[in-house]
């Protein structure tokens, strides 16, 4: 019998960064590879991506969501904080 000729598949791939793992399009779908929980926040239009556990952090994107728009300065302020000490990941 004939062998189908094989293509690689590349349609779920994943980008990892650090203990990060992104399903494509990122911001959109980060995980963290240790299972833990990530929280996604604004500062300013950009977007970033923060573990808890790991204390990192990494960019994620700017103007991707527009939500940042309703945003305060004050809770970007409190963003900036809340990683404040964790190791940036890119
Ligand atoms: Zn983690």
């Amino acid at each position: 019998m004939k062998k189908k000729n094989q293509t690689s598949k590349v349609h779920c791939e994943a980008a990892y960064a650090g203990n990060f793992v992104m399903k494509v399009p990122p911001p959109v779908d980060v995980e963290c590879r240790h299972g833990h929980k990530t929280r996604l926040f604004n500062i300013g239009r950009n977007h970033f991506v923060a573990c808890d556990e790991c204390r990192t952090w990494m960019w994620a994107g700017n103007n991707v969501f527009s939500d940042w728009k309703y945003e305060s300065k004050e809770l970007w302020e409190k963003n900036r904080e809340s990683i404040k000490g964790y190791r940036e990941v890119a």
